[in-house]
């Protein structure tokens, strides 16, 4: 297997995203498109620190599985087939599940980036949108309808979703979203948090 395989990027990119806590054994998924309407997509059952490329499932944005060693896709698949209709631009869709980000994105409704390096990969303001039962079209359609002008949503008491024209910059929104919810929690539990309108009109 290449370097230029999608599997492989895909299984080193998780155990990354593992062991920054950004997704759990269990929770959280990874997806790369390799055409208009086909994706490599990680799967459901496996610990994501420790995947191996065969586990990883070919499946076309309408659900069907079109290449697989037996695994099934995440669960929340529809999600990423979601986002890949809504955007064509994406190539690489990042689902975590970062602590500090949900809390934030949840209580307050929104992460504000306040480092020029959370501001140059999120843009701005990350809107939290309102729960809807994971692996539902609903909730799929709700995360792409917010990435239509937005490369970062994140979900109430559920997790985050990036995309990317790339598995490294997708994985590095994550990385930058769950980041940016430690710096926006650190200022508006300072003391000084009254200063907060200084930092950020
Ligand atoms: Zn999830």
């Amino acid at each position: 297997v290449s370097l230029a395989d999608p599997r492989e990027e895909l299984v080193r990119v998780s155990r990354l995203l593992y062991l920054r806590g950004l997704v759990t054994a269990a929770g959280g998924n990874v997806s790369f498109r390799v055409s208009d309407e086909m994706f490599w997509i990680t799967p459901s059952g496996p610990h994501k620190g420790t995947l191996s490329p065969s586990d990883v499932v070919l499946m076309s944005t309408s659900g069907e599985v079109v290449e697989t060693s037996g695994r099934k896709p995440s669960s929340e698949w529809r999600m990423h087939a979601a986002v890949y209709r809504a955007r064509t631009d994406a190539r690489a869709v990042v689902h975590t599940h970062g602590p500090l980000s949900t809390t934030l994105g949840t209580t307050s409704g929104v992460v504000r980036p306040m480092s020029e390096e959370g501001i140059i990969y999120l843009g701005g303001a990350v809107r939290c949108i309102r729960w809807r039962r994971a692996g539902t079209w609903e909730l799929a359609e709700a995360v792409a309808n917010s990435l239509r002008d937005s490369n970062a949503v994140i979900i109430e008491r559920h997790g985050a979703v990036t995309l990317g024209p790339t598995l490294e910059i997708a994985a590095a929104r994550a990385e930058a979203l769950e980041e940016a919810a430690e710096l926006y929690l650190g200022a508006l539990t300072s003391p000084r948090a009254c200063w907060r309108s200084v930092l950020w009109p």
